[in-house]
């Protein structure tokens, strides 16, 4: 295991900090449900920044390949992460209430130990969930040619996919 890399996230803004490192994937233990291997190693910068508002902002970066479980056909599905989010620090609840009516913001808690690879394990894990399937025609349950017989199925008996619809109700 690598050390954690606690900071105090205001102190980070303060001193405009950036620190950048690897990680291998096998050390994010709650992303392991997502994956179909735990293999690779990832690579993050987090930066310290006020925004135009003078706010505390953390920028936040990560880069590299992950294998996923596909969420249809279970199979895997290699992911390339390249994601760059911005977290608003609030100093107090009721600043965190007040962001969290706003969608488009990301804020968490300025608590004095941040430990940083949680946060950059709950940015990824955010980021997976409209991502981890297949494309359509290249997910194993729904290949072309099986696409297409399930088209012409449909055509040669227009009643078909009521049946279906029925059965499965
Ligand atoms: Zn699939």
């Amino acid at each position: 295991m690598s050390t954690r890399f606690v900071i105090d996230p205001l102190d980070f803004v303060r001193n405009a900090s950036t620190h950048h490192a690897k990680i291998a994937v096998g050390e994010l233990l709650r992303l392991q449900d997502y994956l179909y291997e735990s293999i690779g190693t990832l690579s993050y910068q987090i930066s310290g920044i006020y925004d135009a508002r003078n706010k505390p902002n953390l920028h936040i970066k990560v880069e590299g390949e992950i294998v996923l479980c596909c969420q249809r056909c279970l199979d895997k599905l290699h992911h390339t992460l390249d994601l760059q989010t911005v977290v608003l620090l609030a100093k107090n609840e009721f600043e965190l209430d007040k962001v969290d009516k706003d969608d488009a913001i990301d804020a968490i808690l300025a608590t004095s130990n941040l430990d940083v690879l949680d946060l950059i394990e709950d940015e990824i894990i955010l980021s997976l969930s409209i991502s981890s399937r297949h494309l359509d025609g290249e997910c194993e349950i729904l290949k072309p040619e099986e696409a297409q017989e399930n088209i012409n199925e449909n055509n040669d008996n227009p009643f078909y996919a009521l049946k279906k619809l029925k059965k499965t109700h």
